[in-house]
């Protein structure tokens, strides 16, 4: 019996061809972003917390420009809704496994047919002066990341005995995830990670290209 695929597949950088959290910090500009960008990429600080720290610098009097913005800001990565059809008629699981926030998440995915439990996400509350960002999926007692949204927890809740897991990524946020699973598809940061752990990876450009490879690998 071969067994079940599923994809874990990133947002920011992945689906879109964009990281919309830099982005949006790039446009508003809140003293001091830049400072924890820095600093989450040198590891002096976990995702988590520095995803926490640059919203908290937003005033949610802006939330309607800031929604605004990063919703008009998206542009979504050739043969997305291939591979979603591709996945379909494949019976291939497809989750979208995102470190980013769900007043843009959600609004940019529902163009597409992905039910809402397939979304995974970090929260967000705009009842206090700042911005305060929710983990509704924090890490479990098996990852001490500190990722905000653990890809790990949710890639470990389906069993390797039972399913060949894939993840799609590109970035910090997928480091720890694509340890784990059988095949990575990385873009950018995360190329140079799986050759430096010599992980099972393709690189990719767009959707077509993992589609292909998809095909590859079944036919194998
Ligand atoms: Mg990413
Ligand atoms: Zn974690």
């Amino acid at each position: 019996m071969s067994k079940q695929r599923v994809i874990f597949c990133d947002f920011d950088g992945t689906i879109t061809v964009n990281d919309n959290i830099v982005a949006i910090m790039k446009h508003f500009q809140p003293p001091g972003w830049d400072e924890l960008v820095n600093q989450v990429i040198s590891k002096q600080i976990s995702v988590q917390e520095g995803v926490g720290r640059m919203f908290a610098l937003l005033p949610t009097s802006r939330k309607q420009e800031i929604v605004d913005y990063a919703i008009g800001n998206v542009t979504i990565r050739a043969g997305f809704q291939q591979l979603l059809d591709y996945c379909r008629e494949e019976h291939i699981q497809f989750l979208v496994t995102s470190g980013g926030i769900d007043f843009f998440v959600y609004p940019v995915l529902s163009a597409f047919p992905i039910p809402k439990e397939h979304i995974y996400c970090n929260g967000s509350d705009f009842s206090g002066s700042q911005i305060e960002i929710l983990w509704p999926h924090a890490c479990d007692e098996h990852c001490t990341n500190h990722c905000g949204m653990c890809k790990t927890a949710i890639i470990r809740s389906y069993s390797a005995d039972q399913y060949e897991r894939i993840l799609i990524g590109d970035s910090i946020t997928d480091f720890a995830g694509a340890k784990l699973v059988d095949t990575v598809f990385a873009r950018s940061h995360l190329i140079q990670l799986c050759e430096e752990l010599k992980l099972n990876y393709y690189p990719f450009e767009d959707f077509h290209d993992v589609i292909k490879q998809l095909e590859e690998m079944k036919v194998k």
